[in-house]
């Protein structure tokens, strides 16, 4: 269609005469047919259609379209949540016995899931650097290995992960690369144009955009082929005997095949579905994707501008500043902005930093990042309380770092707010 703002407003649902214009919500678990033939086509995946909600809604669709369209893939998927989408992302190539690359860099669910949950599977991770060379990057695989997994922007570390290395690896050891652009979103960045194979998202985040609904989604850019590859990924190139022996990598062809997979497989049997009404919502935040990212941006850069400057901060990160170890990495990647997430450690320490957080009136302490409200973290004493300090180091966290995520209020009144509580540390 044309470019992406107008994308954002008007992909994924195309009203015909007279239809409504905006997007309805199937609000059905089920869908009614005339004759069971029908339907037993369907069931089949010889025809499509709907016919029960858990694999497929004309909403959900909708929005799936239109997150694919944004990112340039050919075929999308909602799930419940980041985490469900993560998770079906790995699980819908990578089986027990197998192998995983993944960049430490990552946020703390993923490597939870990574490294114990999926571990428990039968599933090995193993963790690189962001910052590692092509030859460290070269020397984490195995025969096993089955994708490598990294984000545009970790969460919350801001790490700014080299799409086109980690492609380009991936793809010489006969791999996909997923990327979790949740934090650049596809308006700052689209990791399919740097050779990302698979990309996912927390829509919670920016996509949502308000903090109203939980959500996930998985975009393939069909660019990545099974057939050639065929010995590692059977689940897409041998007959699938609970779908009657279809092989997706044919049926469904190198566009199609993953995400017909991870629906047809995956959503079957876990389950892990957005519902309607949350897929509308999650629209409603798309339509201004465009339109809000750059002041997130804006706000972001300013915050990153005032910390750096000011005497109680140790250190700050963000991948805007010019400082920043990943400043040239974002200016490849995103040279109109990264998004309005700084991370900086307060001066004084775990002490400090909590001291500072109480102190804060407009930014909300929240477990929460990129909406429309100024929150802050101290992911040291919250979400990633589960972690050994070195895990933490390895996800570049220290016990003083403080996560905020610049809203869409106005920067005045956040940096004044920012300046308040560090006076009163
Ligand atoms: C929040 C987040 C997730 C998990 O998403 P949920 O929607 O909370 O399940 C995954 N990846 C990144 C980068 C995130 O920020």
């Amino acid at each position: 269609m044309s470019s992406i703002g107008t994308r954002c407003v008007q992909a994924g649902y195309v009203p015909g005469d007279g239809d409504p214009r905006q997007l309805p919500i199937y609000q059905s678990t089920t869908f009614k047919y005339d004759t069971s033939e029908h339907m037993g086509r369907l069931f089949d995946l010889e025809e499509s259609g709907y016919f029960y909600t858990r694999l497929q809604n004309p909403t959900n669709d909708a929005v799936a379209a239109k997150i694919a369209d944004l990112e340039g893939g050919t075929a999308g998927m909602l799930t419940s949540s980041g985490q469900a989408a993560n998770f079906f992302a790995v699980f819908n190539i990578a089986e027990c016995g197998d192998h995983v690359v993944a960049s430490s860099a990552i946020y703390g669910g993923t490597f939870n899931l990574l490294a114990h949950t999926m571990h428990k599977m039968g599933i090995d991770c193993t963790f690189v650097s962001p910052t590692c060379t092509r030859e460290e990057l070269d020397a984490a695989f195995r025969p096993n290995t089955k994708c490598v997994v990294g984000e545009t922007i970790a969460n919350p570390a801001l790490a700014v992960l080299d799409i086109e290395m980690f492609a380009d690896a991936a793809h010489a050891h006969g791999v996909p690369l997923i990327v979790d652009n949740t934090f650049a979103t596809p308006i700052m960045c689209r990791p399919i144009e740097w050779g990302a194979d698979i990309v996912t998202h927390s829509t919670t985040k920016y996509m949502d955009g308000h903090a109203a609904t939980v959500g996930g989604a998985i975009v393939d850019s069909g660019n990545f082929d099974w057939m050639a590859h065929a010995d590692k990924f059977p689940g897409l190139t041998t007959p699938d005997e609970s779908y009657h022996g279809i092989v997706y990598a044919e049926k469904f062809g190198q566009g199609g095949a993953y995400i017909t997979k991870a629906t047809s497989q995956l959503m079957r049997d876990f389950g892990s579905i957005q519902s309607p009404q949350n897929a509308f919502y999650l629209n409603l935040g798309l339509e201004s994707l465009h339109v809000r990212m750059p002041k997130h941006c804006e706000n972001g850069m300013a915050a990153a501008e005032f910390l750096s400057k000011h005497p109680k901060i140790a250190a700050v990160r963000y991948p805007g500043l010019p400082s920043d170890r990943y400043y040239e990495l974002a200016q490849k990647y995103m040279p109109h902005g990264t998004c309005g997430v700084v991370s900086f450690d307060v001066a004084g320490g775990r002490k400090a930093a909590e001291k500072f957080m109480a102190g804060l009136k407009i930014c909300n302490i929240e477990t929460h990042v990129a909406d429309s409200h100024t929150c802050c973290l101290h992911p040291a004493s919250s979400t990633h309380r589960q972690m050994t300090d070195d895990e933490l180091t390895a996800a570049g966290i220290s016990p003083a770092m403080v996560r905020l995520s610049c809203g869409l209020e106005d920067k005045e009144d956040i940096l004044a707010d920012l300046d308040q509580a560090l006076a009163a540390i």
